[in-house]
């Protein structure tokens, strides 16, 4: 057997081509990938979220071996594959004749118990690599933290600017501020064109059948001939061009803003691109800086690049922390014991409620809908009606092309859900009507009224709201934040109060009707 044949295994969200790994091209060692069904089957998928991912690691794989590098691909119906990382892995060490294996750090605690329990069985020396993609390394919140009982946000994304140098001058934040959120999160006035979605017309139909015929359990559609997003590097990097020159300069100002108008308004939809490691995160960050001088038409001021900044190098890094320091006991987290089940309509769109409708169709439609409709839609009603966090997050996990656990997770039961107790948000993110008013033009096309507080038509978030804060009094009415609404609900009549809670119980009981 020869002494120094390497396997080296790429998952399918490592397919980042400026990793060290592919620097140098070495004729013993074998690159392996694969599709199988322990990674299409753990959840159910968007059908879409399978394809983008499958297609991205065939185009990976394909330029891994332009560049010269050996490269074992498993297909998923190839008569071969085992269908799990194991016995894959078995398989080709034994027909490479393999005399050691290594892999790329997961970055979701599911596979990184797998293949260090792999690893470990094996009889060859094996060993883990950084996967050389986020700007922090996992424990940094654990560091960071270390002995704090809160993990704010703002704290850790201030030292990032200060360590990284990134938006500062002389030491002090650049534009006199470090945070210019009153300056942005407007509603859409139409002011402002919103340019078309940047798409690509990738032809994923192969994938499509064979996922079909595989029988394997989708959510969601898609155009075979007219696939979206970018699956290769030279796509992504399409992308965020197309991102700094056109949408940058309205990032931040319509950040918060929904409107039937369009489905993703001037948000970047890198997510996936990001996830997959296609783009690094510092080189998105650098893109953006550059704006400033560069040539984009108009220009992005400070507040619009900071607004963006803070996505990246804030609250990516920090959900990523976050999540290696909580996980495992994280998944099991429910501070409200919330049991309620998921509504149907979260599977299908079909509601009267014309916010829900909106964020689920496109959901369904496209596998995306930006920050704010997954917050204050989707997840701010699910939290209202009492929807069991568990089952409101594996609904998260199947259906964003861009969710991979490490940040859907923290997303979902953390700053979503308030799961975790507080230990991501200062507050449960709810809402009545009012605020989904504020930001979106949905009311206008909803059957509810949304100043309804109660009676037949009343909007179902009026009420939730108040009885979610009743339901839930001892556990929140001494946080900072949302104790004043106590104040508020005390000074209402008992009549009034008595109809709110009733109207929120026949909204309770008929939950898949609304
Ligand atoms: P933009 O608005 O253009 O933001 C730019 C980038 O900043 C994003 O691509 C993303 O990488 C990063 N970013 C922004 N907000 C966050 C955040 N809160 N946490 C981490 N990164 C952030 N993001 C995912 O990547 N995968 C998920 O599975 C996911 N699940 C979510 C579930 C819920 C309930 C919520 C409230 C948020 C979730 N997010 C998730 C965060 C955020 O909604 C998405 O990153 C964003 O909508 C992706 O669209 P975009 O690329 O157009 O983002
Ligand atoms: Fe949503 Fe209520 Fe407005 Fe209808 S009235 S769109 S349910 S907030």
């Amino acid at each position: 057997m020869a002494q120094d044949n390497i396997l080296r295994l790429v998952l399918g969200d490592q397919l980042n081509s400026h990793h060290s790994w592919f620097r140098r091209v070495d004729p013993k060692v074998t690159y392996l990938l694969m599709e199988i069904r322990q990674e299409t089957d753990y959840v159910r998928h968007h059908i879409q979220k399978v394809v983008g991912f499958f297609t991205a690691m065939r185009s990976f794989a394909g330029w891994l071996s332009e560049c010269g590098h050996r490269v074992r691909y498993l297909r998923l119906d190839d008569e071969n594959n085992r269908q799990n990382f194991e016995d894959n892995i078995r398989q080709i060490i034994k027909e490479e004749q393999i005399s050691r294996f290594e892999y790329l750090l997961p970055d979701e605690y599911r596979l990184d118990t797998a293949l260090e329990a792999i690893a470990s069985k094996l009889q060859i020396p094996s060993e883990a690599r950084d996967t050389e993609h986020f700007i922090c390394d996992r424990n940094v919140v654990k560091k960071m933290f270390h002995g704090k009982k809160r993990f704010l946000m703002e704290s850790f994304y201030r030292n990032m600017r200060r360590k990284h140098d990134i938006l500062m001058d002389k030491g002090t934040p650049a534009g006199g501020k470090w945070n210019f959120d009153q300056s942005n999160r407007n509603r859409y006035d139409g002011s402002v064109p919103i340019p078309f979605p940047k798409v690509f017309a990738n032809n994923v139909t192969p994938i499509v059948q064979m996922v079909e015929h595989a029988g394997i359990d989708t959510i969601g559609k898609i155009q075979p001939n007219h696939f979206i997003w970018p699956v290769n590097r030279k796509q992504a990097c399409l992308m965020l061009d197309e991102f700094v020159r056109f949408r940058l300069p309205y990032f931040g100002t319509y950040q918060d803003a929904m409107t039937t108008e369009s489905w993703s308004l001037f948000h970047s939809r890198l997510s996936f691109a990001l996830n997959t490691k296609m783009l690094h995160p510092m080189e998105v960050i650098d893109a953006a800086l550059q704006s400033t001088s560069g040539g984009a038409k108009p220009r992005a001021g400070i507040e619009q690049i900071e607004g963006f900044v803070r996505q990246i190098l804030g609250w990516r890094e920090f959900m990523r922390g976050i999540y290696w320091y909580h996980m495992p006991e994280y998944e099991n987290m429910n501070f409200f014991n919330h049991k309620t089940a998921l509504p149907d309509y979260y599977w299908t769109g079909k509601t009267r409620m014309a916010c829900m409708r909106a964020a689920i169709t496109q959901s369904l439609e496209q596998a995306y809908a930006h920050h704010i409709q997954r917050l204050m839609v989707t997840g701010n009603f699910s939290l209202l009606a009492g929807v069991n966090p568990a089952r409101v997050e594996r609904w998260y996990l199947g259906i964003y092309i861009d969710a991979v656990q490490w940040v859907e997770i923290v997303n979902t039961l953390g700053m979503s859900q308030f799961a975790d107790g507080g230990i991501v948000a200062t507050k449960p993110y709810i809402s009545s009507a009012n605020y989904l008013h504020k930001m979106s033009d949905y009311c206008e096309h909803c059957y509810y009224r949304h100043a309804g507080k109660t009676g037949e038509r009343s909007c179902p978030f009026n009420s939730l709201y108040w009885d979610f804060l009743v339901r839930h009094q001892t556990l929140l009415e001494k946080n900072p934040r949302i104790g004043m609404m106590y104040r508020t609900w005390n000074r209402m009549k008992p009549d009034n109060q008595q109809s709110l809670l009733h109207q929120a119980q026949v909204y309770r009981t008929h939950l898949n009707d609304l």
